[in-house]
């Protein structure tokens, strides 16, 4: 058998499981999935995908005779040596990382199939784990007498919403080992997709990921704070943003202003380099920064719409998207849990859509009218807020839009509409450090 083709576990069938799965089914691998989660493992198993992630579904139905689905780890271990760990590491109340469903995919690991060599298995950890995982769960393993179990770090750096695209062409594969059989196993499983390698030790595998996820946060953060000067200057960040990114040193990406950064990386991953660094004695400032900033960022729109209304008392605010991001259903941390909260907790009634996020949303939002489309959540508002890009908000008939609404304000928390195209249907349009355009044709 070619190493490429190899079978491998992979263990937890999330957002980067599953891709991690049917990615390298795609490469020709079989693939063992694991999840605890019983009823998932039962809808992958009848072909429905748990997630929404686009071009997921294609890829496990054209991949479905070598995608295996299971509950019983034993599954995978019976028939693959480099089991992929993906289970969740969420965020503790310390901010901490959550080791303990990587503990108990450890422990559910029988010492009599640790055999030692070739024919032994590894762990392969694709979740974010804090830099020293590797070591303190090499000891644990010795602890145990799993003496044969090897350990690799290769982190993952996919997108939600480019997940796919992002496996099948990773800016960069990053490998932490011991130089034993099993980082050369997983260099051959990733050689197909020739992307830049990076062969590391472990701890500084697992360092790159944290570290990466802290500097993207950072850059937001920073956009975010020019953003707010701007607005006190006049100066409008999207025309900052287009001649600080021609620097090539700087770059155009992730200097989007907006109402904050969400989602279940980067709040969590700055938060556990944050703890990593104080529970090792180093106070990291930047990041206290960081965070503060993109909470504050958050709250933002609600100053925006006193300083527009007055007060927010009885007044219906329309928020289009909820989920973190445009093409996912992902709610992890997204802007609209705060301000949805927020909005409400000063007396606001709120009416929301998201085409793709509702089913997750319901069970995380209370008290807010849940819309069928965008024109139904602007029925009656005195305010529309854009709150998640997706597609089909950026191409909406402002004029259409205005005849539902009550009021005039258009909150662009994305700097993503068509300010002059929102300001000729009349309304008053405000992005995020730009200032506002108020309506042309009153
Ligand atoms: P997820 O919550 O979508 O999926 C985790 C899955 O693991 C769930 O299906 C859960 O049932 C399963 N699981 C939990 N404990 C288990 C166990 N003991 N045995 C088997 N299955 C178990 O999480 P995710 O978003 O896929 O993230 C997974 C990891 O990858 C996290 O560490 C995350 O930080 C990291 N990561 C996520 C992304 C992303 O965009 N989502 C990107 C890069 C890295």
């Amino acid at each position: 058998m070619s190493a490429e083709r190899q079978p491998i576990g992979v263990i937890g069938t999330g957002y980067v499981g599953l891709v991690t799965a049917a990615g390298f089914a795609q490469l020709g691998s079989d693939v063992f999935c694991i999840d605890i989660d019983a009823d998932k493992i039962a809808r992958l198993k009848a072909g429905e995908i748990p997630i929404y992630e686009p071009g997921l579904a294609e890829m496990v139905a054209a991949n479905s005779a070598r995608m295996h689905f299971s509950t019983k780890i034993a599954d995978a271990l019976a028939r693959a040596r480099l089991l992929f760990v993906a289970v969740g590491t969420p965020p503790t109340y310390s901010g901490d990382a959550d080791l303990s469903a990587v503990h108990a995919v450890v422990e559910a690991i029988p010492a009599g199939s640790a055999r030692g060599g070739e024919q032994g298995h590894a762990l392969v950890m694709k979740s974010t784990v804090p830099a020293g995982t590797g070591a303190s769960i090499k000891r644990v393993l010795a602890e145990q007498g799993k003496h044969g179990l090897c350990y690799v770090s290769c982190p993952e750096f996919l997108k939600e919403g480019s997940a796919v695209k992002d496996f099948m062409s990773p800016d960069r594969v990053v490998i932490g080992d011991d130089g034993d059989w099993a980082g050369d196993a997983v260099v051959e499983l990733y050689a197909p997709l020739d992307a830049p390698l990076v062969r590391t030790d472990i701890a500084s595998a697992e360092m790159v990921k944290l570290a990466s996820n802290a500097f993207l946060a950072t850059k937001i953060s920073f956009i975010n704070e020019i953003a707010n000067v701007c607005e006190e200057t006049g100066a409008d960040v999207v025309e900052v943003a287009k001649g600080m990114g021609l620097d090539d040193r700087i770059g155009h990406k992730f200097l989007q202003a907006g109402i904050g950064f969400g989602g279940s990386c980067f709040p969590k991953d700055v938060n556990a380099l944050k703890q990593l660094a104080g529970n090792s004695g180093y106070h990291f400032q930047l990041l206290n920064a960081v965070i503060e900033v993109n909470e504050l960022q958050k709250r933002r729109v609600i100053s925006k719409l006193l300083k527009h209304l007055g007060s927010l008392v009885g007044v219906k605010v329309c928020l289009l998207g909820l989920a973190f991001k445009p093409n996912t259903d992902d709610m992890r941390d997204a802007s609209s849990l705060v301000l949805s909260a927020r909005l409400q907790a000063d007396g606001a009634h709120v009416r929301v859509y998201d085409p793709v996020a509702e089913r997750e949303a319901r069970s995380l939002i209370r008290g807010v009218h849940f819309a069928t489309d965008a024109l139904d959540a602007a029925q009656g508002a005195d305010a529309v807020v854009l709150v998640t890009e997706w597609r089909e908000f950026l191409e909406l008939d402002w004029a259409q839009v205005a005849a539902r609404m009550s009021g005039k304000l258009v909150l662009d928390g994305r700097n993503a509409l068509d300010a002059h195209a929102v300001a000729a249907a009349g309304l008053t349009y405000e992005g995020i450090g730009r200032g506002s355009l108020t309506s042309l044709s009153g």
